[in-house]
């Protein structure tokens, strides 16, 4: 393995004389870290040495990631080597990174969490008022954000002249396992209430999924309150009154999206710390960037990565150490000790640069706040590999039809229609509607509706359906001239329509 540490920043297992915890031994864990770019060798430094002196019984193992790989030509930011490292140790204790612009350079993120199954993505966002300026003062939620499906599933196309589609992509197993997890979360850390945010109004398949599961897995945990929200409603709720929330959970993008503003409501963006959890693997990172404005200087504050540190402590079964660290680390923020991102002259506090911050930590291990909340981590229950899909649990899958969306350069669907409709060889299945965007426009559709060159032509079946009828039809559309882009077959479930009705049908 490429083993990559700027010697100052080395950790107690690479200098001369380990003589701590943190230094392999029979019973510490080992963990690939990674020291990322800019502020992330100091902040990486500063976080080892508390958790090192609170007694964590860890084995680092460093690897390289980031700007340094990128610009080898590595465009996932990550080698191979370092790979099998974070798969040999299964935990991920990650500084930021600096993704270099342009160049076609992926997300390692994205690639990590989606490579190693990193399924639930958590962050804790809490006020630390008075000591870190918030209006919300009793704010303390946390946010459990499913991290692989929905539209971050990438799977995007181009269609037409006009039009672009992604692909929201939701399964029933992704969605049991995040809302389990959020439940397991909640009730192994004391917490009384779970809300889910989706959008079924909308979109009653994907999110009406999610919003039905969460109805079903709710009742296993009769002690938790629990509520639904509709996503817009929820993060305007959130935004005002954020102490009335405990734990939500959402989808991808909604997540994503929330817990960047339940982060910045908390006052302590620049504090926050995140877990990217999986059934084998798991990632603790800070929130920020690599903020390399104030790189190298030692004023950047590693609490992030510090915080993000106990969340991995709880997670490799040492919750008595994290409570350690995350209460000497709450009463040096209470004493006023502060790095300049959140020092105030007029408050009576120090301020110090990110190396005296960790000083300040580690004088104060086996103390806890006075105001500020204590700390009491349990062990979280490691989920084993999430359900496994019940595949024997089989549907009655009906074929009723297909959509066919179609790339015409015409602005009256009344034509389109006739042009669809002078392909009527017995046993293909017959047009029902046509719709532009979603909204029906034929049969009678509203002159006002905007229309684009891309169609959505629904043939259903008059009677018993025959699969090989649909390549069929688009043989026949073919060979009219109309050009097929795209097609979903409509199936029915147990006699529930398995699609959407157009708008307005
Ligand atoms: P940033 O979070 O790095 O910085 C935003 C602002 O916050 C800057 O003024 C910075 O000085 C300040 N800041 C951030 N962390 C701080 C800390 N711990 N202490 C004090 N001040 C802090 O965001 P950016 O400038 O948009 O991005 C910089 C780079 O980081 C980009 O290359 C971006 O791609 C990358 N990035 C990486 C991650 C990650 O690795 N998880 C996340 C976000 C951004």
């Amino acid at each position: 393995m490429n083993l990559h540490a700027p010697d100052s920043f080395k950790t107690a297992t690479e200098t001369a004389e380990p003589s701590h915890p943190l230094t392999a031994s029979d019973t510490a864990v080992p963990i690939a870290v990674a020291y990322g770019d800019g502020i992330g060798p100091e902040i990486m430094a500063a976080s080892l040495k508390v958790l090192e002196a609170a007694g964590a019984r860890l084995d680092p193992q460093i690897i390289e990631i980031g700007e340094q790989v990128y610009t080898r030509g590595v465009t996932a930011g990550i080698e191979k080597d370092a790979w099998q490292a974070l798969r040999s140790t299964g935990v991920f204790y990650k500084a930021p990174i600096t993704t270099p612009q342009g160049g076609g350079y992926k997300s390692l993120n994205v690639t990590v969490r989606k490579s190693l199954g990193l399924y639930a993505n958590v962050r804790p966002c809490a006020a630390l008022a008075p000591y870190v300026a918030t209006k919300h003062p009793r704010m303390d939620v946390v946010i459990v954000r499913e991290n692989e499906e929905d539209l971050y599933a990438g799977v995007e196309h181009r269609q037409t002249d006009e039009v672009y589609q992604c692909l929201k992509l939701v399964s029933r197993p992704g969605t049991e396992r995040i809302i389990r997890y959020a439940f397991e979360y909640a009730r192994a850390n004391g917490r009384k209430k779970v809300s889910c945010f989706s959008k079924d109004n909308i979109m009653k398949l994907t999110d009406g999924l999610f919003h039905k599961v969460f109805d079903e897995i709710k009742v296993e945990y009769p002690e938790i309150e629990t509520d639904h929200w509709i996503i817009d409603i929820g993060t305007a709720r959130l935004a005002a009154k954020p102490e009335t929330f405990d734990v939500i959970v959402t989808g991808n993008l909604y997540g994503d999206i929330i817990s960047d503003v339940a982060a910045e409501i908390s006052g302590s963006v620049g504090l926050g710390a995140s877990a990217n959890i999986g059934p084998s693997c798991a990632m603790f990172e800070a929130i920020h960037g690599s903020a390399p404005d104030i790189a190298g200087e030692d004023i950047a504050n590693p609490s992030g990565l510090l915080l993000a540190g106990v969340q991995m402590l709880v997670h490799v079964g040492q919750p008595d150490i994290a409570t350690a660290v995350h209460n000497a680390w709450a009463k040096t923020i209470e004493e006023g000790v502060h790095t300049a991102d959140i020092f105030q002259p007029d408050s009576g506090a120090h301020k110090v640069g990110t190396n005296s911050f960790a000083d300040a930590v580690i004088a104060r291990l086996g103390e806890e706040p006075s105001s500020l909340p204590v700390a009491r981590y349990q062990a979280t229950p490691r989920l084993a590999a999430g359900p496994v899909p019940d595949r024997s649990r089989t549907h009655e899958k009906v074929l009723v039809g297909t959509d066919l969306f179609v790339h015409w350069r015409g602005t009256n669907p009344d034509e389109l229609a006739v042009a669809l409709k002078q392909v009527k060889d017995a046993g293909l299945p017959q047009l029902d509607m046509i719709s532009n965007r979603g909204v029906k426009v034929w049969p009678n559709g509203l002159p006002e509706t905007m229309v684009t060159d891309h169609w959505r032509c629904r043939f259903l079946f008059d009677g018993a359906a025959d699969a090989k009828a649909i390549p069929a039809l688009m043989l026949a559309l073919s060979g009219a001239g109309i050009e097929v882009v795209k097609t979903e077959n409509l199936y029915t479930f147990d006699g529930e329509r398995g699609y959407s009705l157009g708008q307005g049908q």
